[in-house]
């Protein structure tokens, strides 16, 4: 049998239990095994782990650029010099393929610490000249103790895409991992003593959204909270931190369009389409889950869509040649299932998937499904408004650009797009009709992490990346200067 092991919080770089509350069983998506405990942590733990990141916060936040920088890229040099073991854990945790583990997710960790390591040395302060006696210029100053909480589909990836900024402009951090996805944040702080973070910058609490993740939205000495997660959550966070005025930024759900036209490069198309569609198990928030035809090329593309479909790999992670892993729980499969049953219900037919795909034994109690094609929904329906964040899609024909502009815009989320098309004016008029955060014109998930990063409408508040996480992670000063 192999070993459960527990986790324990860590604060004040200490590995502690969790003061009050016992253990919650973590489970691998892919045998549906329990495979760690997790600390059930409370608000004490929280009021600890945010002690101490006050007070680390006194030194830290005085920590010279250059110090910090120094630190940052040695972070990134440990978990690239541990990219496997953080790749398998990652997967083993989360039920992603291993492959894109460590293509994906550690790549990702590794390039958010180098990139705030470097823009740290490259800031430029705001000056203005006023008149003949006055000039202002404007003084950067780290907000305090951050609160980080993060979701469970690219979980270090997005966690760090949080630490990396906070630390960097002087903050000392109290994190909240997601409660089914913790077990790379642990790992992550087992490396701070040889990068050279101070006791009491980087605090990790363990537990639910409900008891661990509330308490430090809600803590009083946090002035800020990154949020990333659905946007039912991101409505308690709003609330539950309006009492103390706190810095906010919400990185929430999406339902993302994916429009392609008759003249776009259909094979670059294609092959990205199914990685929009799929990749991660469709548990991306930025996944293109609905898919918009031109009508000249829909049963073409259905078509070669569903051939591409039966090609995909779903099943053990750790193999090469794997493309999706399994749903990361229990509850989450059952919700996926649900939904596609109400697809069912309201009138769509499943062109392929929608059930269960078969394993080995060993994999008989994981949370797989297969990958999912739905059409014929209205738009107006269940799946075409909600976020599912599965492997599921929903594909409809078009005939006009006005047309797929109203039922791009049609729902209330508004995170990105995807366009396909060799007409720049389409694209054009796409990229300033779409109200959403990011544009992709013929590609799909390409990260520069300069771009401003967020959402519209309920796919949240404010923007994080290259300088927006400067404003974010830093109060300005404006200092006004009169000669005498
Ligand atoms: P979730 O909202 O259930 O949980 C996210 C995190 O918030 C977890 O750590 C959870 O424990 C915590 N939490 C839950 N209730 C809380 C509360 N009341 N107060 C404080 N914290 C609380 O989301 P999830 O299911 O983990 O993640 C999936 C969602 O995240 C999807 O909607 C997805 O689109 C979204 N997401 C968005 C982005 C983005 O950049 N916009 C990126 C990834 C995921």
């Amino acid at each position: 049998m192999t070993e459960i092991k527990k986790v324990l919080n860590h604060i004040g770089g200490e590995w502690v239990a969790p003061q009050r509350g016992g253990f919650i069983d973590n489970f691998n998506p892919a045998t549906g095994q329990v495979f760690s405990h997790l600390p059930d942590s409370d608000a004490s733990d929280i009021d600890k782990a945010v002690e101490v990141a006050a007070l680390a916060f006194k030194t830290w936040s005085k920590t010279s650029v250059d110090e910090r920088s120094k630190k940052l890229f040695k972070i990134a040099d440990l978990i690239e010099a541990n990219i496997d073991d953080f790749a398998k854990l990652e997967s083993q945790d989360q039920g992603k393929p291993w492959f894109l583990a460590k293509q994906m997710d550690m790549n990702r960790v590794i390039n958010s610490f180098r990139f705030f390591a470097s823009a740290i040395l490259q800031t430029e302060n705001e000056c203005n000249v006023m008149d003949a006696e006055s000039m202002n210029y404007v003084l950067r100053k780290p907000v305090g103790v951050a609160g980080l909480i993060a979701p469970w589909n690219l979980p270090l990836y997005l966690l760090t895409w949080k630490i990396a900024p906070a630390l960097a402009y002087g903050n000392t951090v109290v994190c909240k991992p997601s409660e089914f996805t913790s077990m790379t944040a642990a790992k992550f702080c087992e490396l701070l003593p040889e990068a050279g973070i101070p006791a009491g910058v980087v605090n990790m609490v363990f537990g639910t959204g409900a008891k661990a993740g509330d308490a430090l939205v809600k803590h009083p000495k946090v002035p800020l909270i990154s949020f990333t997660g659905g946007s039912e959550t991101g409505k308690k966070v709003i609330q539950a931190s309006a009492e103390n005025f706190k810095k906010l930024s919400l990185e929430l759900g999406g339902k993302n369009p994916n429009i392609i036209f008759a003249d776009c490069d259909y094979k670059k198309m294609l092959k990205t389409t199914l990685r929009s569609s799929f990749l991660n198990q469709g548990e991306i928030c930025l996944c293109g889950s609905r898919i918009y035809v031109e009508e000249s090329i829909y049963e073409k593309f259905l078509e070669d869509f569903v051939a591409e479909i039966r090609e995909l790999k779903v099943g053990d992670p750790s193999q090469k040649n794997t493309f999706m892993g399994p749903l990361v729980s229990a509850q989450h499969l059952k919700k996926v299932q649900s939904m596609i049953q109400i697809a069912k219900d309201e009138g769509g037919r499943i062109l392929i998937g929608g059930g269960t795909p078969v394993l080995p034994t060993e994999f008989s109690q994981g949370y797989f499904l297969e990958p999912t094609v739905i059409v014929g929904l209205a738009e107006n329906s269940t799946c075409v408004q909600k976020e599912i964040f599965g492997p599921v899609v929903t594909v409809a024909p078009f005939k006009t650009l006005d047309e797929v502009i109203e039922k791009a815009n049609g729902v209330s989320y508004g995170l990105s797009a995807s366009v396909w098309t060799s007409n720049l004016n389409t694209a054009q008029s796409l990229a300033k009709n779409l109200d959403v955060g990011t544009v992709w014109v013929n590609s799909w998930m390409k990260r520069d992490l300069r771009v401003p990063f967020g959402g519209m409408k309920a796919s949240g508040l404010g923007r994080e990346g290259g300088r927006h996480s400067m404003d974010f992670y830093t109060e300005m000063v404006n200092v006004c200067l009169t000669t005498t």
